[in-house]
C-alpha cells in the first residue's frame, strides 16, 4: 500500500481494487474505488470516478494495485473467554469435554483471564478478517468489552447465563432468575453502545437444559424493553430434544417449546439449530429467528444441521466459528470453505449424492457478510460496502500461492482463500490491520501473557490433559 499524504480531512480513498459490494445489486466492481469519511462511508464506485470527484478532498489515497475489498467479515457465534482454553478437550466425549474440562475451566476464571482471552481471540478474528463477532455468551463480560476497545473491533457481548441445571460447578449453582436478569441489565448499562458505538450488549442464554421458563420469559421480556438481541444454544445434540420432551411436554424438542413460549422473535440469535425438523424449521422462519451455523464445531459434536433447508424456508444463516475448545481454530475463513462443503456434501442424507451446486460461493459470501450483519441486528450500518455505513472492510490479496491464478474470484474467495491473504482490515473507519500487523495491541505481548494467564487457570481448575503418544 502506498499512501499520498494531501489534505487535512479525514477523508480516505482507497482505489485500484475488486470491490466487492455485497449490496441488494450484488454489484463487484472491477477496478472500483471506496471514499471513507471519519467513520463512514461516502463513495462506491469506479475508480476513475472516484479518484476524479474526491482526490482533491483526501486525507490519504490507497492505490490497493488489484487487491480485493470485502465488508468486514462478521462472525456471529464466538466465545471469546474460552480462546485460553484451546487444546483442553480435544478428542474426548461430550460429557468429559463439559464437566471435566470446560465448567471447570469457565468457573475458574477471573476477569482478567476473560480480558486476556479475547484479547487473543481477537487477534485471530482480525487476522481472518473480522470486523464485527457475536459473543455466545462467556466469562466476565467487562473484560470482554475492555479487550474489545481496545482492539478496536465490533461486538454484540453477552455473558453465559444459565439458572438451572445437574451438576453445575458450585460457584454457578443456586444462581436466581433474578439475578441473572438484574446482573445483564447492569452490564447493559455499563457496555451497551460504547466504545464508539463499536460495543452493544445482548442478553445471553446458555442453552434450554439450564434455563428455567421463568428465565426464558424474562430474557425474552427484558431484551424487548432493552431494545437488543438473544443469543442461545439452540437444539444441539439429540439428547437436548429428548430432555426438553420430556421436562417441558411437547412432542419434538426445544424449538417446539421456544414457539409455544413465543421465544421464537426475530431478535433471537439462535446457534447450531442442528436437531430441527421441517416443522420447527417452519417456526423459526415465521418467528424471524436468526440461525448461526458453526460448521466445523457440527461435525465435531452435533452432526448435519439442515442448512439448505433452512435458507429455502427463508431463514437468515450466518456463520460462526464457536469457540477454542469447539474447533481450535478461530477463522470464519476456514469456515467460509467448511460450509460450503460440508452442506454439498450432507445432500448425500436427502438425495443419495452429494450437490455440488448447494451453497454456491456468492451464497457463502453473504453468510458471513449481509447475513451476519442481519444476525446481530446492525444491519442498517454493516455488512455491505454502501454509501451511509460505517467504513468495516476487509483488503485481501489474492496474488500469492493459495488463490493464483484468479479466474473466478467470486468463488475463489470461498474456496481458494485462506487467513493468511488476509492483509489489512478497517473497523468503523480505523485501520485495525494493516499489511498484516495488528495495529492496537502488541501481539507478542498477549501471546506471552495468554500462556501464562492459562496454564496457571489450568492449574486453579485442576484440569489435567492426558499425554498421547510416549513422550520422552
Ligand atoms: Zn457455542
Amino acid at each position: 500500500m502506498e499512501a499520498q499524504q494531501t489534505k487535512s480531512v479525514a477523508v480516505t480513498i482507497l482505489h485500484n481494487a475488486t470491490i466487492v459490494t455485497m449490496d441488494p445489486d450484488a454489484r463487484v466492481f472491477r477496478n472500483g474505488g471506496v471514499v471513507i469519511e471519519r467513520d463512514a462511508i461516502v463513495a462506491v464506485g469506479q475508480s476513475s470516478d472516484i479518484l476524479h470527484q474526491f482526490s482533491s478532498l483526501a486525507h490519504q489515497i490507497f492505490d490497493l494495485n488489484g487487491q480485493i475489498v470485502l465488508p468486514g467479515l462478521i462472525n456471529t457465534h464466538v466465545h471469546t473467554s474460552q480462546q485460553l482454553g484451546r487444546g483442553i478437550a480435544d478428542d474426548v466425549d461430550l460429557m468429559t469435554w463439559l464437566h471435566h474440562r470446560i465448567w471447570p475451566y469457565e468457573s475458574n476464571m477471573s476477569e482478567e483471564d476473560s480480558y486476556i482471552s479475547t484479547l487473543l481471540c481477537g487477534i485471530e478474528l482480525i487476522h481472518s478478517g473480522v470486523t464485527c463477532f457475536a459473543e455466545a455468551g462467556g466469562q466476565h463480560a467487562s473484560g470482554m468489552a475492555r479487550a474489545v476497545e481496545l482492539l478496536g473491533l465490533r461486538a454484540c457481548l453477552a455473558e453465559s447465563i444459565m439458572d438451572a441445571g445437574d451438576g453445575l460447578p458450585a460457584s454457578w449453582a443456586g444462581r436466581s432468575t433474578d439475578d441473572c436478569i438484574q446482573s445483564q441489565k447492569e452490564l447493559y448499562k455499563k457496555h451497551h453502545n460504547t466504545g464508539d458505538g463499536r460495543i452493544r450488549v445482548w442478553l445471553g442464554i446458555r442453552q434450554i437444559m439450564n434455563a428455567t421458563d421463568g428465565l426464558l420469559l424474562a430474557t425474552r421480556d427484558t431484551a424487548k424493553e432493552l431494545k437488543t438481541g438473544i443469543h442461545m444454544h439452540v437444539a444441539e445434540i439429540a439428547y437436548e430434544n429428548q430432555f426438553v420432551t420430556e421436562t417441558r411436554k411437547v412432542d419434538h424438542g426445544t424449538v417446539m417449546h421456544l414457539e409455544k413460549i413465543q421465544f421464537l422473535q426475530d431478535n433471537l440469535l439462535a446457534a447450531h439449530t442442528v436437531w430441527v425438523n421441517p416443522a420447527e424449521i417452519d417456526c423459526l422462519s415465521r418467528g424471524g429467528v436468526k440461525v448461526s451455523h458453526c460448521p466445523a464445531a457440527a461435525m465435531r459434536m452435533l452432526g448435519f444441521a439442515p442448512i439448505r433447508e433452512m435458507l429455502d424456508a427463508g431463514i437468515c444463516v450466518s456463520l460462526g466459528t464457536d469457540g477454542a475448545p469447539s474447533n481450535n481454530r478461530m477463522s470464519i475463513v476456514d469456515e467460509m470453505y467448511l460450509a460450503s462443503l460440508i452442506n454439498k456434501g450432507r445432500e448425500v442424507h436427502t438425495n443419495g449424492t452429494t450437490d455440488p451446486t448447494a451453497l454456491p460461493a456468492e451464497t457463502v459470501l453473504k453468510l458471513v457478510t449481509i447475513n451476519g450483519a442481519k444476525s446481530v441486528l446492525w444491519d442498517d450500518e454493516i455488512g455491505s460496502l454502501e454509501v451511509g455505513k460505517k467504513a468495516d472492510l476487509v483488503v485481501i490479496n489474492p496474488s500469492s500461492w493459495t488463490m493464483v491464478p484468479l479466474h473466478d474470484s467470486i468463488s475463489s474467495l470461498v474456496y481458494c482463500m485462506r487467513t493468511e491473504n488476509v492483509v489489512s482490515v478497517m473497523c468503523n473507519g480505523e485501520w485495525i490491520m494493516k499489511d498484516k500487523k495488528i495495529l492496537n495491541v502488541d501481539e507478542e505481548e498477549v501471546l506471552s501473557k495468554a500462556k501464562h494467564a492459562s496454564a496457571e487457570l489450568l492449574k486453579r481448575a485442576g484440569i489435567k490433559i492426558p499425554s498421547r503418544m510416549n513422550f520422552l
